[in-house]
């Protein structure tokens, strides 16, 4: 196998979606899986529906092509809100997007009149993360237009918390996503098919003791993928947190002494991390760097310590014997680390535990895909 390779445990995604649906559908919410950390990878994507993800949310039209090329059919989301540029695309391949713009959402009636097709419209709202949505108060104004327009259909209202804030949701503002729901329903006259209270960083509220209102879905990437809160960072209880593994080559062992002192270097471009007086003399280098991952995102082998990295080599040291050349290491990734390799043309993915035989995809071609509306 070349390295690098990231190695995909697809029984422990199937075991951790299992558990967040488990967990959610006692509280009458569904898990709509987050594929955009895995680039839309078909395989990842697949175990998560196995496990019982009640479709596919995604944040890029490559990623969603990606899935469709596949030959997967299930329901599948665009939760960024679609570049104009995109639009015929998204009305093609997305069965639902999510929205904040009205020329946007005239733009999609346009092209799903054209395409013969309905597309779902689900409104996002701020609700406190300062990133995309539509202010409370001109929900209902925005609602009104949609419902009247022909090509697209109003299937539901969504919040996102914690991406950009980095504030996880409180009871008082998911009342509030409820209470616009019920609103929203009596002053357009409809019903919303579909609510969605967040991400990741809504399973603490979603599995709290308090009720969950109006909101019957979450959209989940990282607690699936990586089985931590995103928001605290900590492991999340009964999940893997070793799904993902980065393998990587040791092309040098040496042992270096500390370069001097030089005050001439600017000090924002020194990429060593110099520990004065370390044990740590003897160093690896490995075939990998800042072009293909976050490095600070990775947790490094026990008794290994960072002693920095370029565009294409990570330097660690060590005070154990080296390795030989040739050894592959791991490391696991944090979600940054996660999204960069998977994006890396040179890193490849090894799938382990894949149930899916590959003859029963369909492959290419037109598909049917079941609509959302
Ligand atoms: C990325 C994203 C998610 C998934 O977030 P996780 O923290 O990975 O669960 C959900 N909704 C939106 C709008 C997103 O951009």
């Amino acid at each position: 196998m070349n390295t690098p390779f990231v190695e995909v445990d697809l029984s422990k995604v199937r075991d951790n979606t299992r558990t967040i649906v488990a967990r959610l559908k006692r509280r009458g919410v569904s898990v709509s899986a987050v594929t955009k950390a895995v680039c839309g990878h078909p395989a990842i994507a697949q175990a998560m529906l196995d496990a019982g993800a009640s479709g596919l949310a995604e944040s890029r039209i490559n990623n969603v092509k990606t899935l469709r090329d596949a030959g997967m059919a299930c329901p599948i989301t665009l939760i960024r809100t679609p570049m104009l540029s995109q639009i015929d695309q998204v009305v093609k391949i997305c069965d639902a997007s999510y929205n904040t713009e009205i020329v946007v959402i005239n733009a999609l009636a346009t092209a799903a009149i054209q395409q013969g097709r309905v597309h779902g419209i689900i409104l996002m709202i701020e609700l406190g993360d300062l990133r995309e949505g539509i202010l409370p108060k001109d929900l209902i104004a925005v609602a009104d237009q949609v419902v009247n327009m022909p090509g697209v259909a109003l299937i539901g209202l969504g919040a996102n918390f914690a991406c950009l804030s980095g504030l996880a949701p409180t009871v008082a503002q998911m009342a509030v996503l409820s209470d616009l729901a019920d609103e929203t329903e009596s002053q357009c006259g409809l019903l919303l098919k579909l609510v969605s209270g967040g991400n990741s960083a809504n399973l603490p509220w979603a599995l709290g003791c308090h009720a969950v209102g109006r909101v019957n879905d979450l959209r989940i990437g990282e607690a699936i993928l990586l089985g931590v809160d995103p928001v605290t960072g900590k492991p999340i209880m009964g999940m893997y947190n070793d799904a993902f593994t980065l393998v990587a080559e040791v092309i040098e062992t040496d042992s270096k002494s500390t370069p001097r002192a030089d005050n001439s270097a600017d000090p924002a471009l020194i990429k060593l991390h110099l520990v004065p007086d370390s044990e740590d003399t003897t160093r690896l280098i490995l075939a990998i760097g800042h072009q293909d991952i976050d490095v600070a995102g990775l947790t490094l082998p026990a008794g290994c310590r960072l002693a920095g990295a370029s565009s294409d080599h990570l330097v660690m040291a060590t005070s154990h014997p080296p390795p030989n050349v040739g050894t592959q290491m791991r490391f696991q990734m944090n979600y940054s680390a996660l999204m960069h390799a998977f994006a890396a043309p040179d890193i490849i993915t090894k799938l382990l535990n894949d149930q899916t035989p590959q003859n029963t995809r369909p492959n290419g071609g037109h598909t049917d895909y079941l609509a959302l509306v």
